[in-house]
């Protein structure tokens, strides 16, 4: 092991490396400003800045019974929601698993499952009388697909590339609303698909039926992402058709910002993990943020502070050194012990990364490490929610909400806090007063059968 004093510097300059100062994140967000002006002028910018062709929020006194439909992992939903006028809403939900099998091969097969599982969701909740007494005969739906698309209109969009172990080859280019449509057709299943959503966007919407002054969702999760309410003229690139009410629901894809590596102060262990992904120089943004990489930039540093004898006594383990081995949810744990002997944090090292004696030193500098990535990510949230908030223009007088959903926010200890005092930061106490910044619940599921009320209005 090198000598202490050495160990001590490598140690503090590791966490100094996590800091992100008030000015650094205010040259971020101006930065962030930009990106979105120029995704919004044209195709192809790094933040893609995609017109949902949604556009009419709730009013709060929309009712019926409305089908969603959530894909985006493992496990896929059906709900019914039960509008209830006054910003109350019910849900019912079934999560089906989709079989690996359905998820790679002829796309017919994964949409013929997925018509099974709308087809047994109706029978099950006996809502054939529903679809029965209504004007068309049909349940109305919308659709959240978590992969990208390009939205053609609000109810049409090609898959652009599959992701997350999906990977049907004929789908890719097709219309997915199309595909489901006609897999439910084969069925006889009497649903109508109106509207596909993405899940930052149905974020929005769900939220706005509760606190109509919700004028952007936000996703902190496996990946991040945020959608807001734009002015259509602001929409340069938008080549469709004006909308009622000169607004645009956009997906921003903010995830992929400064991939072009301008202005986020990357350490060596967020390069490292960026060069090993395989998705190098793009995501970089939600690579500093979400769940899917905070516990592996941890892993990294952790190992580095090791190899400089300034932790373990400078041992190393298997699993310390097993790629994507420390876990996100693991630094929840570690955050959460507030015991003085820190016996959690003992517990974790010792549970998940095989360092069985640990001293009580290295229990706080691995506590301490884990806070700089934590609270690094969420200043870096806070960042985007404040750019974002600069695009709109607001606050001026009125408060305004912002809807946040995904593991990392909900779960992670301090988090909610750190991101709020560091748009405080950011806005200066006054304007941040008038931000409210909250949970969503349940989102992408009455979002996309909100959105499905809305256009069914519009008929
Ligand atoms: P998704 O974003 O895919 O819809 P979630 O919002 O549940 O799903 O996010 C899942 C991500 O959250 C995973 O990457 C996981 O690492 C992370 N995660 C799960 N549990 C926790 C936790 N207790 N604290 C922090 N992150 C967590």
């Amino acid at each position: 092991a090198l000598p202490t004093t050495n160990a001590d510097k490598i140690y503090s300059d590791v966490l100094a490396s996590f800091q992100i100062p008030r000015d650094k994140m205010r040259l971020i967000a101006t930065h962030m400003y930009s990106e979105f002006v120029r995704g919004l002028s044209a195709d192809g910018a790094p933040i893609r800045m995609i017109p949902s062709y949604a556009y009419a929020m709730p009013t709060s006194h929309e009712t019926g019974v409305y089908l969603a439909l959530d894909l985006g992992g493992t496990n896929f939903r059906v709900c019914a929601v039960t509008l209830k006028g006054k910003g109350q809403f019910d849900v019912v939900a079934d999560k089906f698993t989709i079989p690996d099998s359905a998820k790679v091969g002829p796309g017919a097969a994964l949409f013929d499952f997925i018509a099974g599982a709308v087809e047994q969701f109706v029978h099950t909740h006996d809502l054939s009388a529903v679809a029965a007494s209504s004007a068309t005969g049909e349940l109305t739906m919308g659709f959240t697909f978590s992969f990208p698309v390009k939205q053609e209109s609000v109810a049409r969009g090609a898959l652009m590339y599959w992701a997350k172990g999906f990977d049907c080859p004929d789908v890719v280019g097709q219309d997915v609303v199309d595909l489901l449509q006609v897999a439910l057709a084969r069925r006889a299943v009497k649903v109508r698909v109106v509207a596909l959503v993405n899940d930052t966007v149905g974020t929005l919407v769900a939220h706005a039926y509760k606190a109509p002054a919700t004028v952007m969702g936000c996703i902190l999760g496996t990946g991040t992402n945020a959608a807001y309410i734009e002015q259509l003229a602001q929409v340069t690139k938008y080549r469709g058709t004006p909308t009622p009410t000169g607004t645009m629901l956009i997906n921003t894809e903010w995830g992929a910002f400064d991939s072009e590596g301008k202005v986020l102060p990357l350490t060596q262990f967020d390069r490292e993990l960026d060069a090993m992904s395989n998705n190098g120089k793009q995501q970089v943004f939600e690579k500093l943020i979400s769940g899917m990489y905070l516990g592996e930039i941890t892993r990294r540093a952790l190992v580095h502070l090791v190899e400089a004898g300034a932790l373990f006594g400078g041992k190393l383990s298997t699993p310390l050194q097993t790629v994507y081995a420390f876990e996100t949810a693991y630094m929840s744990t570690i955050e959460a012990d507030t015991s003085p002997a820190l016996t959690a944090v003992g517990q974790v090292l010792a549970d998940h990364l095989a360092v069985a004696s640990t001293t009580l030193t290295d229990r706080q500098l691995v506590k301490s490490l884990v806070q700089q990535i934590g609270t690094r990510a969420a200043r870096l949230s806070a960042v985007g929610i404040f750019a974002l908030l600069e695009k709109m223009g607001v606050p001026e007088s009125k408060p305004v909400v912002v809807a946040v959903d995904g593991s990392v926010w909900l779960k992670y200890p301090g988090f909610q806090d750190r991101l709020r005092a560091a748009l405080r930061e950011l806005m200066g106490p006054e304007k941040a007063a008038l931000v409210s910044v909250e949970t969503a619940h349940d989102g992408s599921g009455t979002g996309a059968a909100l959105i499905a009320a809305l256009v069914d209005k519009q008929h």
